[in-house]
């Protein structure tokens, strides 16, 4: 019998994550999907207190959550827990391309460098897909009207991957861009490349109220295709005013009795459709004006969010057993800062060619696009890095390039 057990929902892209580390390490788990299952939803919450997935159980002992499981992995307790030899690479292996992210501008790189006979590495980072597997659906990515975005994702991934393309379910911490070949530090691995193409992409922003942390996986969430289905016939609220907090409340109305929408201004910020569907749902309250300054709770998770309305500045309680926070996204440039030039708000800087300011390293998709943030254009730019790699390759190597 597998000695780990992991609690999931469908459509639960943390529950893939958390399948990934176990799957990377080769290490068996029984999954338990939950969807759908009220009693073993009620169970996991008397069992964990928690409201979210995935939950993971090792040897009958609760472990957490995936951010726990990647703990673990990460000071090598894991690797202890299940006798996984570490892998030695002594880091003398040089790739024309690694491309950092697995989201579509990642696979769209992918796809091109594979078909430019590159042998593209994919470092996929925690979140293989990225933001749009988090998404719910996908109408706006031409061409493709499939059931859902996993399924895109799965399709870009497969269609890299038939070109030559390397994916590897793997995390950079570290990269050195003063040598060339360039050195790039994994989990697992040391490896060299002579182009490197960041497609890092975005991840939620957090609201930075008390109650935020405390009561995270408690009521607290980022995710409703996740963890919508732990709020059948309750109260909840969602926050943020655009596109992203337009979408997880309609999913959310799936489940929850009404759906309090609380946007800091008058007006949203979100497109016209999601809009039009806001107004149109009978669930959906919208909340204007208004800002939350506090998470309270108690030991069974959330209770209530304290609201300021920042026209008279007068405070409401509101309760509710769930917080959805969808108030936009941070890049992810942490390990970049410092070795690449980024803009005020921590997006890399390209030129129109997706060239940072080191040659030979690349930036694609919404870790350096502030501006349009969708899934096409981060294809697009994906694409176009992959093509400036192979070119920039062919010039170090003084290889002619086709039809410069
Ligand atoms: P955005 O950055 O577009 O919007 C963030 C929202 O959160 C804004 O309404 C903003 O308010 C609000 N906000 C920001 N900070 C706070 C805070 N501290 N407290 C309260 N509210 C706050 O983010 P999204 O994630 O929604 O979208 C990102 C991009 O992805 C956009 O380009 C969007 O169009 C795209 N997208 C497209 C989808 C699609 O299906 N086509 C789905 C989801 C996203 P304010 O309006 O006052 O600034």
């Amino acid at each position: 019998m597998a000695r780990v057990k992991i609690y999931t929902t469908d459509s639960c892209p943390y529950c893939v994550k958390a399948k990934n580390i176990l799957g990377s390490k080769g290490i068996e788990y029984e999954e338990i999907n939950i969807h759908g299952n009220e009693e073993l939803r009620d169970e996991i919450e008397k069992l964990t207190g928690r409201r979210d997935v995935p939950q993971i159980f090792i040897d009958g002992s609760h472990i957490g959550d995936d951010d726990d499981l990647e703990e673990l992995r990460v000071s090598g307790e894991l690797d202890k827990m299940f006798s996984v030899e570490t892998q030695n690479d002594n880091g003398s292996e040089i790739r024309n391309v690694i491309i950092i992210g697995s989201g579509p501008a990642g696979f769209a790189a992918a796809l091109y460098a594979a078909r430019a006979s590159l042998k593209p590495l994919v470092i996929t980072g925690n979140e293989i897909g990225g933001q749009v597997a988090k998404t719910n659906d996908i109408e706006n990515y031409p061409g493709f009207q499939g059931e859902s975005p996993t399924e895109l994702m799965k399709i870009m991934q497969e269609q890299a991957e038939r070109f030559g393309a390397e994916i590897r379910f793997d995390m950079v911490t570290e990269v050195d861009f003063e040598q060339h070949p360039f050195k790039i530090t994994t989990y697992d691995l040391k490896i060299l490349a002579k182009s490197v193409i960041i497609a890092t992409g975005a991840s939620r922003r957090k609201l930075k109220v008390p109650g935020e942390e405390e009561f995270s996986g408690r009521g607290v969430s980022y995710c409703a295709t996740c963890d919508g289905f732990f709020f059948q016939n309750r109260t909840i609220v969602v926050v943020g005013g655009s596109d992203a907090a337009a979408k997880e409340t309609l999913f959310l109305t799936r489940f929850a009795s009404e759906v309090h929408l609380i946007h800091r201004r008058d007006r949203l910020r979100s497109g016209a459709i999601f809009q039009e569907h806001l107004f149109n749902n009978e669930k959906v309250d919208i909340v204007w004006d208004s800002i939350v300054e506090e998470i309270q709770g108690d030991e069974n998770g959330v209770t209530a969010v304290r609201l300021k309305n920042v026209k008279t500045s007068e405070q409401t309680i509101h309760p509710t057993k769930g917080v959805f926070i969808a108030i936009g996204v941070v890049p992810n440039t942490e390990i970049f800062q410092g070795k690449l030039e980024l803009n005020e708000n921590g997006y890399i800087i390209t030129d129109h060619r997706q060239r940072t300011n080191v040659p030979g390293v690349f930036a694609a998709g919404d870790v350096q696009d502030q501006i349009y943030r969708q899934a096409i254009m981060a294809a697009g730019t994906g694409a176009a890095a992959a093509v400036e790699a192979e070119e920039y390759i062919a010039e170090i190597e003084h290889r002619a390039y086709p039809g410069r």
